[in-house]
C-alpha cells in the first residue's frame, strides 16, 4: 500500500509514462485473463449437461459395439488436406494450421474423421473381423467467426464404421443418432438425408454444377468465382442468401445418381421408413467436405416458436477415402455429432441434466486427534462404497453441522476428543435427530442398516 502510494507521486512527475505503462498492464491483464477468441471454460455449473451428452455418448457407442479411439488432437496439416479436400472451406479458412519448432507442418483437427482413418491404415485394423466400428470424443478446433453455438474450439462425439458396403449401415447410423437424442430428451429432430452417388456420379454432378454456375457467375461473388470450377459444391454449400436462392434451380445430384448410387439410397430410404424417424429428402445437400460418397445426412433440430433450425450434426459415407490415403479399398460411413449444440439444445428444452449421487453420510470432528482418525473412517467408508461428505479444514461444530444439512445427508457421524479415545463415533440420523454411540470396528455394518431403513422412512414420508 505504502509502496503504491509513493509511486503514485512519482506519476505526477514524469510526464505521463507511468501512465503508458499502467495501460500495457491493464492490456496485459485483459490477455491473461481471457481465453482466444471463440474458445471458452465449461464451468462445473455446465458440466452436468456434459456428462449427460458424455453418458450417452458412451451407452450408444456401447449399444452398438464401437470400439474408443483417441487420435492426437495435432496432425500433420496434408492429412486434412488430402482427407478433407484443399479447396474446401474449412481447409482454406478454418485450420488452425502452423510449423512447428522443427519445422513440420501441423495443424489441430478441424474434425476426427481423418485421424481415425489414418490410425486405422497405419496400425493395420484391416485385419480386424469386419465391420470395424471406432468412435471418439473429443475438442476440434475451426477458425470460424464465433456467435452463439459456434465456436473456435468446440467438441464432436465421431463414430466411423469400417468394411461394410451395404446400405443397411447407413440406415444403422441414422438409428443410432436417434437413439442418443432421444436418451437426451430432443425429441424434435429431422435427418436430412441426400446421395452425393459414387465417385463417377460425383464427377458428373460436379460437372453439372459448374455448368449452372457458369451460367449465373454474375450473380456469385468474387470470392468464389474460382470455386465455379474447382469445387461448385462450395457455392451451393454458401449460407449466403442470396446463392441459397441460386441453389434452389440447381441441378440436384439425383439428375446424376447412376445405377447403383440410385438403388443404394432407394434401399437407404426402405431402411429410414422401416426406423420411422423423421426425415427430408433434401437434394442440395452435400456437405462440405471432400471426402463424401453415395449417402450424405445432417441432423436438424426445430425451435418451431422461433422457426429456427439448429445443425446437431452430420455424415455420410466415405467409401474412397481409406484408399485415397494407402489403405486398402474400405467402404465406410460415419458422423460426428456437436456436443456444445447438444448442450444447447438440452438446455433450451429443459432436458434433464446428470444427476451426481449425493453423499449419504457426513464426517464431524472435534479434535485434534478426532481430525487425524477422521481420515482412516473417511478411506472405510469410500472402501465400502457409502459416499461420504466433510469439511475437515474447519475445526467448528455448527459450521461442520450446517455442511452437512446443505449436503442433504442421511446421517452424520461426529467424532470429538472422548470418541476418538474410545474408538467410537456418534451416529446422528438427521432426519429423526435421534442419535447413538457406535464402535468404529462396527460402523460399516451399522451404517449400511441405517441407510438402507432412511431409504425406507423417505420414502414413506
Ligand atoms: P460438420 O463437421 O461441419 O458437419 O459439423 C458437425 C457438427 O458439429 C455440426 O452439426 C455442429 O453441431 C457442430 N459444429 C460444427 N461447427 C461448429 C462450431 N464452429 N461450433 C460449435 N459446433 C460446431
Amino acid at each position: 500500500m505504502v509502496k503504491n502510494k509513493k509511486e503514485n507521486k512519482k506519476t505526477q512527475t514524469d510526464g505521463g509514462r507511468t501512465k503508458t505503462v499502467k495501460k500495457e498492464v491493464k492490456l496485459e491483464q485483459q490477455l491473461v485473463l481471457q481465453p482466444p477468441r471463440g474458445m471458452r471454460d465449461i464451468l462445473p455449473g455446465d458440466q452436468p449437461y456434459w456428462q449427460q451428452v458424455r453418458n450417452a455418448l458412451t451407452k450408444v457407442s456401447q449399444e452398438w459395439g464401437f470400439g474408443r479411439i483417441d487420435t492426437p488432437i495435432v496432425e500433420f496439416e496434408r492429412l486434412f488436406l488430402r482427407s478433407i479436400g484443399e479447396t474446401t472451406e474449412v481447409a482454406q479458412k478454418e485450420m488452425y494450421s502452423f510449423a512447428t519448432r522443427g519445422n513440420d507442418r501441423v495443424a489441430l483437427r478441424p474434425e476426427h474423421t481423418a485421424g481415425t482413418v489414418r490410425a486405422y491404415i497405419q496400425h493395420g485394423m484391416n485385419v480386424l473381423p469386419k465391420p470395424v466400428k471406432l468412435f471418439s470424443i473429443g475438442p476440434v478446433y475451426r477458425y470460424d467467426r464465433p456467435q452463439e453455438g459456434r465456436y473456435r474450439e468446440f467438441y464432436q462425439g465421431n463414430f466411423d464404421i469400417y468394411g461394410e458396403m451395404d446400405p443397411i449401415l447407413d440406415a444403422q447410423v441414422i438409428q443410432m443418432a436417434s437413439r442418443l437424442l432421444a436418451i437426451l430428451g430432443i425429441k424434435d429432430v429431422v435427418f436430412r438425408v441426400n446421395s452425393v452417388g459414387t465417385p463417377a456420379s460425383r464427377i458428373a454432378y460436379k460437372r453439372a454444377l459448374t455448368r449452372y454456375f457458369t451460367k449465373h457467375k454474375k450473380s456469385i461473388p468474387a470470392s468464389l468465382q474460382e470455386m465455379i470450377t474447382v469445387n461448385p459444391f462450395r457455392i451451393l454449400d454458401a449460407k449466403d442468401e442470396a446463392l441459397c436462392a441460386l441453389a434452389v434451380d440447381a441441378p440436384t445430384s439425383l439428375d446424376s445418381l447412376d445405377d447403383e448410387s440410385r438403388t443404394h439410397f432407394d434401399k437407404f430410404i426402405t431402411y429410414l421408413d422401416e426406423l420411422g424417424v423423421v426425415y427430408e429428402h433434401d437434394v442440395n445437400l452435400v456437405r462440405g467436405l471432400d471426402y463424401y460418397t453415395q449417402t450424405v445426412f445432417e441432423i436438424v433440430a426445430r425451435d418451431t416458436s422461433s422457426q429456427r433450425q439448429y445443425s446437431l450434426g452430420g455424415g455420410g459415407r466415405y467409401d474412397n477415402l481409406i484408399e485415397s490415403l494407402g489403405g486398402e479399398p474400405t467402404p465406410a460411413i460415419g458422423f460426428g455429432l456437436g456436443l456444445d449444440r447438444l448442450v444447447l439444445e438440452m438446455k433450451r428444452i429443459n432436458a434433464q441434466a446428470y444427476e451426481a449421487p449425493r453423499p449419504r453420510v457426513f464426517i464431524v470432528q472435534l479434535s485434534e486427534l478426532a481430525k487425524k482418525k477422521s481420515l482412516t473412517i473417511f478411506a472405510q467408508l469410500q472402501k465400502a462404497g457409502i459416499l461420504t461428505a466433510e469439511s475437515f479444514g474447519r475445526g467448528n461444530l455448527t459450521s461442520q453441522l450446517r455442511k452437512a444439512s446443505r449436503a442433504g445427508v442421511d446421517i452424520t457421524l461426529i467424532m470429538g476428543q472422548k470418541e476418538a479415545l474410545d474408538e467410537t463415533v456418534i451416529m446422528k440420523r438427521m432426519l429423526s435427530g435421534t442419535q447413538e454411540t457406535v464402535s468404529q470396528d462396527k460402523l460399516v455394518p451399522i451404517l449400511r442398516k441405517a441407510l438402507k431403513e432412511s431409504i425406507v422412512v423417505k420414502k414413506i414420508k
